[in-house]
C-alpha cells in the first residue's frame, strides 16, 4: 500500500469539497471529515492519515477478490495496449467481449446462454425495462408492461433503475417512478413480520405479488424484478418460503422473473448466483459489480433463452446499446477477475468455509444488549439495532438513522468499514477474507457496538 505521510488531508479534502458533487452526499458535510482513500490490499483500505480500515463492505459491495490484485492490472494494461477501445455495435466484436460472454453463459445457469453488456448496475436494469416490454410487444401483447418491483429494493440511480427501485426519498427527487412501474412489500420479517412467523411472513410477503398481479389483470403485467437478498435496503434476506412462492406465481401467471444479482451475482451467496442458492430460474439476470470486482465499471443482463428467442431471434435489430457495452479493458478485467474467482475457489470457499465461519461469529453479536438480531446469509450480514430487547418493533427515540450514524462513525474509527442503513448495521465483505481477518472483522464491531451503546446511555 501506499505510504500516506506523503498526503496533506485537509487539502485534498477542501478541493474535493470545492468542485467534487458526490454521489449520495450531503455536500454540507464534505471539507471537515471526509475520508480520503489511497490505497488498498486484500481485504483493508488505507486513508491518508495512515489508517489502516478493514473494509467491511468490499467497497460497495464488488471488490470479491480484495483489493489490489495486479493480475488483473496486468491483463487491463495488456488489453489497453493492443486494442485500448471499441465498440460492439453494428456486427462487430473483438476478442474479450466474445470471451467474456461465453465465460458468464458457461457460469449461469443452463437455461441463459446470452448476455448483453453494458456500464452499470443501473444500465442494466434500464435494459431489462427495454428488453421485457418489447418481448411482450413481440408475443403480441402490447398491454403488457407495467412492472412489478418492491419498497426499498434498489436497482440503480439512473431514471429507470431508481424508478423500479423501490427508495422513497429517490423517488422523492425527480418525480419517480416513471408510469408503468409499481412496489409491493419487501420480505422484511424482521421489520415488518408483526406476529407471523418467518415462514408464514415470507409466504405472506410473496402473494402481495399474487394480490397486485390480479388487482391490475396479469394481461397488463410484463415482470416481477428483485434482488435475491436486498443489498442496499438493509441485507434483508427473504424467509424460505417466499422465493419458491414467487417462482410459483410468476409461472402461473406468465410473468417475467428479473432477479437483479447486482451484488448477490459472482458468489456473494456462495454459488454464482443468488437465484441459484434460492432454487429459482430466472428469464432475465441484471449483473455488474462482482463481475469484474470494481477494478473497471462492467454490467450486464443475462438473458434466457425464451427471451433471447423472441427478442433477438425473432425481433431483429433492438435498437438499444451503450458506447461503452462490452468495453475492451473492462473485458479484460472481468475475464481476470472470474480466473482469480475460480481458481481460488472463492465461491465455494464462501458456502462451505468462511460463509459459516463468518455467520457463526456475526450471529454471536446478536446477544449484545444493542442488537435485536443478528442475521447473516453467505457473506452478506447485518445487525438490527434496538433500544431494548423486549420485541422487533422498538425504536430508538431519535429519528430513525441517527443511531445507525453514529454507530458507523464509531466503526470508522474502530477501523471498520460498517454501512448504516436505517438503525441496523451492514457488513458484505470482500471474498477472499481470512479467518483472523474475519474475526479481527467482528471484534471491531464489537467494539463500535460498546462504544455506541456507551454513547447512547
Ligand atoms: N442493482 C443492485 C441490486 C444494486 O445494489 C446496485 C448498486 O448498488 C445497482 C443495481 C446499481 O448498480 P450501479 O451502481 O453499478 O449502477
Amino acid at each position: 500500500m501506499p505510504t500516506s505521510n506523503l498526503y496533506d488531508t485537509q487539502s485534498l479534502r477542501e478541493r474535493d469539497a470545492a468542485h467534487h458533487w458526490h454521489p449520495f452526499t450531503d455536500t454540507k458535510e464534505l471539507g471537515a471529515n471526509s475520508r480520503v482513500i489511497v490505497g488498498g490490499e486484500g481485504v483493508w483500505i488505507e486513508d491518508s492519515e495512515g489508517n489502516r480500515i478493514l473494509d467491511g463492505m468490499a467497497g460497495l459491495w464488488c471488490t470479491q477478490v480484495g483489493h489490489g490484485r495486479r493480475e488483473i492490472a496486468d491483463a487491463v494494461y495488456a488489453q489497453m495496449t493492443k486494442l485500448a477501445y471499441y465498440n460492439t455495435f453494428f456486427k462487430t466484436t473483438h476478442p474479450p467481449v466474445l470471451e467474456l460472454a461465453e465465460k458468464v453463459a458457461s457460469l449461469a445457469p443452463p437455461h441463459m446462454n446470452r448476455v448483453f453488456f453494458t456500464g452499470s448496475g443501473s444500465e442494466s436494469n434500464d435494459t431489462v425495462i427495454r428488453m421485457v416490454r418489447r418481448y411482450w410487444d413481440l408475443k403480441g401483447k402490447p398491454h403488457k408492461k407495467t412492472i412489478i418491483a418492491r419498497r426499498n429494493g434498489y436497482h440503480g440511480s439512473t431514471v429507470g433503475g431508481a424508478s423500479l427501485g423501490g427508495m422513497t426519498p429517490m423517488h422523492g427527487q425527480g418525480d419517480l417512478p416513471i408510469p408503468g412501474i409499481v412496489h409491493i412489500a419487501q420480505p422484511y420479517w424482521f421489520g415488518e413480520g408483526g406476529d407471523l412467523s418467518p415462514a408464514e411472513f415470507g409466504l405472506k410477503a410473496a402473494r402481495a405479488l399474487e394480490a397486485a398481479i390480479d388487482a391490475f389483470g396479469a394481461d397488463r403485467i410484463a415482470a416481477f424484478i428483485a434482488e435475491p437478498v436486498q443489498g442496499a435496503g438493509g441485507v434483508i434476506i427473504p424467509p424460505e418460503t417466499y422465493w419458491p412462492e414467487i417462482a410459483r406465481i410468476c409461472r402461473e401467471r406468465d410473468i417475467l422473473l428479473v432477479v437483479d444479482e447486482v451484488i448477490c451475482g459472482f458468489g456473494r451467496l456462495g454459488e454464482w448466483f443468488g437465484s441459484v442458492h434460492f432454487g429459482v430460474e430466472p428469464d432475465l439476470m441484471p449483473i455488474a459489480k462482482g463481475l469484474s470486482s470494481g477494478y473497471l465499471p462492467i454490467g450486464g443482463v443475462v438473458v434466457s433463452d425464451r427471451v433471447a428467442d423472441v427478442v433477438i431471434g425473432e425481433g431483429g435489430e433492438f435498437y438499444h446499446g451503450y458506447t461503452y457495452s462490452g468495453h475492451p479493458a473492462a473485458c479484460a478485467a472481468a475475464l481476470a477477475n472470474l480466473a482469480i474467482i475460480e481458481r481460488e475457489k472463492l465461491v465455494d470457499r464462501v458456502r462451505d468455509d468462511i460463509g459459516p465461519y463468518l455467520q457463526a461469529r456475526w450471529r454471536a453479536l446478536g446477544e449484545h444488549p444493542l442488537v435485536g438480531e443478528a442475521r447473516m446469509i453467505g457473506l452478506m450480514g447485518a445487525l438490527e439495532l434496538v433500544p431494548e430487547k423486549t420485541g422487533r418493533a422498538v425504536r430508538f427515540n431519535a429519528p430513525l438513522g441517527d443511531v445507525g450514524a453514529l454507530c458507523r462513525d464509531f466503526a470508522f474509527a474502530n477501523g471498520l468499514v460498517m454501512r448504516g442503513v436505517r438503525d441496523s448495521m451492514i457488513i458484505s465483505p470482500p471474498l477472499v477474507i481470512s479467518h483472523d481477518e474475519a474475526d479481527e472483522l467482528v471484534a471491531r464491531a464489537r467494539l463500535t457496538l460498546d462504544a455506541t451503546h456507551a454513547e447512547l446511555k
